[in-house]
Order: structure tokens, then C-alpha cells, then sequence
């Protein structure tokens, strides 16, 4: 099955919302394989937000990924870098669909609660960058079965 990196950020570790993020994705039926606290540096932020190095807000992200520390999880479960991206809502917390994660529980583009990888190919990167082989545990826990019918097993 898929697996996908979700980072709970200082913004949602502060607010006492790990709780709630969780839940909602034990509930999904998404399993949890692999889960630790970490504190952030501007080294892996640097790779991890390659994309946005040049922008003129990079310090302020950087500043607050690293105002606390962050929960990674990594995720398994069918097609789960796309239902968790859903999950998670647009970047904009203002702007995310009411029922997702970012839509209900915060009001900033940037201390937007949640990082989730946005394809297969960066997930496997993204679990690489924050977790050893060993901190992730391939199980299957004993209710997958009422999760998803046979043939979407594999
Ligand atoms: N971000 C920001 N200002 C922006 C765009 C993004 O501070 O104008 C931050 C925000 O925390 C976001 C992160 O940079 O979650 C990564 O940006 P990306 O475009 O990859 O959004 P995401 O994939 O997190 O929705
Ligand atoms: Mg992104």
C-alpha cells in the first residue's frame, strides 16, 4: 500500500491539536506506521522546502517549522498521498473547504497546522528525509479487513 510523511506543525503542536489530527485519521482508517517528535533546523527545512528557498517569506516559514517541536507520522494506506492531501485542504487555511483539516482548524497560508506530501515520488523522498528504515513498522493491524473489501487490498 501507499504511504505518504505528514508533518504536525508547531502550529498545530502548540494548540493542543496533535489530538484532533490524529483522530480524524485513525477514524479515516489510515494507518499510522511510523511516528516521532523531532526538532526542525534550518538544514532539513532547507531541503524539505526546496521549492520555496527564493521566496520572500522562506525565513518566516522557516522561524515558525522551527518555534516548537514538529510530529512526523508517516501514513499507509490506499491512494493515501491523495485522500490525505484532500484530508488536509489548500495551503490557505482561510481559504480550505470547511471538514478538512486545515478548513476547520486554522486561519493562516503559512501556520497551516499540516505539511502532507503532495505525490507518491516526494513521499518516498519526504519518509527518506525524516525517518530511518527501522522507524517505520510495515503491520497490518487486525481490523483491515472491515477497512476495505479484499480486492482493494494488496
Ligand atoms: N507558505 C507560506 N506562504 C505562502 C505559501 C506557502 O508561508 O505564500 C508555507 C505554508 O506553511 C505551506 C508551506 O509554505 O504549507 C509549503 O508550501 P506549499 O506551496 O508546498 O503548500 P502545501 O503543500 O503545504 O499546501
Ligand atoms: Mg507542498
Amino acid at each position: 500500500m501507499e504511504q505518504t510523511l505528514v508533518i504536525l506543525k508547531p502550529s498545530c503542536v502548540e494548540r493542543g491539536l496533535i489530538g484532533e489530527v490524529i483522530s480524524r485519521i485513525q477514524k479515516k482508517g489510515i494507518i499510522i506506521t511510523g511516528m516521532k517528535m523531532m526538532q526542525l533546523d534550518e538544514k532539513i527545512l532547507r531541503e524539505h522546502y526546496a521549492h520555496l528557498v527564493d521566496k520572500p517569506f522562506f525565513p518566516g516559514l522557516c522561524e515558525s517549522m522551527m518555534a516548537s517541536p514538529v510530529v512526523c507520522m508517516v501514513l499507509k494506506g490506499a491512494d493515501v498521498v491523495s485522500v490525505f492531501r484532500a484530508m488536509t485542504g489548500v495551503t490557505n487555511g482561510r481559504k480550505a473547504a470547511p471538514g478538512t483539516l486545515r478548513g476547520d482548524f486554522c486561519m493562516s497560508g503559512q501556520a497551516n497546522i499540516i505539511h502532507a506530501s503532495d505525490s507518491p515520488e516526494n513521499a518516498e523522498i519526504e519518509i527518506a528525509r525524516f525517518f530511518k528504515p527501522e522507524e517505520v513498522f510495515d503491520y497490518t493491524p487486525a481490523n483491515v479487513s472491515f477497512i476495505y473489501a479484499t480486492d482493494e487490498l494488496n
